[in-house]
């Protein structure tokens, strides 16, 4: 974007707070690399004033919207259509006005796999455990069944949430299936797992000096070891699986990859990923 004029078109950010997101340096660098005339801004919504900001998107013609913490599921009443995988996970990130059309998407589990298939994992025949069972948690699973010949297990604190989730999922037809949830205590007793994923904020800064379950997590160098974290940019989670020989998925792939796909959607252009993760690790480090 050259300058900003009469003929700017905006897309932005919603959610409480937005002030540290990375998404606005994403696609401002992503307008002016492709010459588009549009501007990405961070709107922090309070509660009671998401649906006036969700038709403020319609009313003021906006390209478009990514949402965030806490309003993920809040703007699903407001929105005209959602995509199979938005309705199956209950929950958007991202809006496309299709001509005062407000089309919801969720673009994070699907970062999540475009993040794992750019680094070579795949993750057919492999069992999959799972940690948390909120929206990231959520937008995974239905992503990594779609995609893989896989099993789930999900463990979390709250075992209702992670029941919740299996119920609703188990879906004939997908290739993977969620077949088991279980308590952090049931940890170590779980044989045969390959892949482990930290989808709890434990070990995110401020609070890097902390791995979720510590205790109870049993680790081995033939497993893959994935965070959703991404500051810091290697958790201590992250940094006991390499130090032990496991592969390890950073979670700033996921956050570039969910931020591809969302500029396809408003724009058709593709970004590029290297030169986004050499800008963001800008930021984080
Ligand atoms: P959420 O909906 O609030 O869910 C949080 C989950 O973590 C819940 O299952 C919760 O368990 C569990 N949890 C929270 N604090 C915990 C603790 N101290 N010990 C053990 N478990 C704990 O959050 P979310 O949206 O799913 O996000 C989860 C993480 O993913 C965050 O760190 C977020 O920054 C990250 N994330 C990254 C990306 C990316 O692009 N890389 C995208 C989205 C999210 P209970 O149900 O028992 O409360």
């Amino acid at each position: 974007m050259k300058s900003i004029n009469a003929g700017t078109g905006t897309v932005c950010l919603i959610g409480n707070p937005t002030v540290y997101s990375l998404s606005p340096i994403i696609h401002n660098y992503g307008f002016g690399l492709h010459n588009i005339n549009s501007v990405y801004v961070a709107h922090t919504v309070e509660d009671n004033y998401v649906k006036e900001a969700i038709y403020g998107i319609k009313a003021l013609n906006y390209v478009g919207c990514n949402v965030t913490y806490p309003h993920k599921t809040n703007v699903i009443p407001f929105l005209d259509e959602l995509t199979s995988e938005a309705r199956l996970i209950g929950a958007v990130n991202t809006i496309k006005n299709e001509n005062g059309k407000l089309v919801g998407y969720n673009t994070d589990g699907l970062g999540f796999v475009e993040g794992l298939k750019n680094r070579g994992f795949d993750l057919n025949n492999k069992n999959i455990c799972i940690i948390g069972a909120g929206g990231a948690a959520r937008s995974i699973v239905v992503s990594l069944i779609k995609e893989f010949d896989c099993n789930v297990t999900i463990c979390n604190r709250n075992i209702g949430t992670a029941a919740d989730i299996m119920n609703t999922l188990n879906i004939d037809g997908l290739p993977g299936r969620i077949t088991a949830c279980i308590t952090p205590s049931q940890l170590k007793a779980l044989c045969d797992i390959n892949v482990f994923i930290n989808c709890t904020p434990v070990g995110m800064s401020p609070n890097e000096d902390f791995i979720p379950f510590e205790d109870e997590l049993v680790l081995d160098e033939s497993m893959l070891v994935c965070d959703l974290i991404y500051k810091p940019y290697e958790t201590k989670l992250l940094k006991k699986a390499k130090d032990m020989g496991c592969d390890v998925h950073y979670g700033l792939d996921m956050l570039i990859f969910q931020a591809i796909i969302a500029f396809k959607i408003w724009t058709g252009k593709d970004l590029p990923y290297e030169q986004l993760e050499l800008l963001l690790k800008r930021q984080i480090y």
